[in-house]
């Protein structure tokens, strides 16, 4: 394991930057392999996240392990998956810019630690948080930005096609973009159920 990286999952451990620090059982500092060559970001812990520490494991966190494994992408294997924030906003609101502005360099140092090829950007918070707060998803979804180095593929959150399915054809689409892109740059043998 990076030395870098677990020195800063201790920090944020007892960060107290922002107002979040209050309401939360626990800090969400994300997970998946340090090796990953895609980030998967979202917006912020949930209920279920805050108490079990981990990222995206309600009903959203299902879907999106659901659509990882059919586009032969895991947690476990090959993703890393955190979020703009990583204490939950209370009633599960969006985070607040003040909120977003003191937790993003922590996500920003995740990502230069683990230098993906890939972002997945999911959802309207992750766009706006990382890439530019002007863009609209329903807009760019399904194009690749160049950020930082790395390319980010916006796309719905899971949440968003929980609650309006027909967005599901939408999203395969742009996790299929997302295998094209990793067979070009990670892995020409990826294999896929859908594409
Ligand atoms: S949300 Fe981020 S900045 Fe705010 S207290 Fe939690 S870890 Fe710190």
């Amino acid at each position: 394991m990076n030395k870098e990286f677990e020195l800063l999952r201790k920090e944020i451990a007892v960060c107290q930057k922002c107002p979040l620090a209050e309401g939360r059982t626990n800090v969400v500092f994300g997970e998946g392999p340090f090796s990953s060559k895609i980030v998967c970001i979202g917006e912020g812990p949930g209920r279920d996240e805050d108490i079990k520490a981990r990222p995206f494991v309600g009903r959203s966190g299902q879907l999106l392990d659901k659509i990882l494994v059919e586009f032969g992408f895991s947690r476990e294997e090959n993703v890393f998956i955190g979020n703009i924030v990583k204490c939950r906003p209370p009633d599960n609101r969006a985070p607040k810019p003040l909120e977003r502005a003191a937790c993003i360099p922590f996500l920003l140092k995740q990502i230069e630690l683990i230098q993906p090829k890939i972002i997945i950007l999911l959802g309207a918070t992750a766009l706006n948080g990382l890439v530019d707060p002007k863009l609209k998803i329903t807009k760019v979804r399904g194009n690749w930005i160049e950020w930082n180095g790395c390319l980010a593929m916006p796309t719905f959150h899971p949440a968003a096609i929980l609650r309006n399915p027909n967005l599901k054809k939408e999203s395969r689409e742009d996790f299929g973009k997302v295998v094209e892109k990793y067979r070009e740059l990670v892995n020409p043998n990826h294999k896929a159920e859908y594409c």
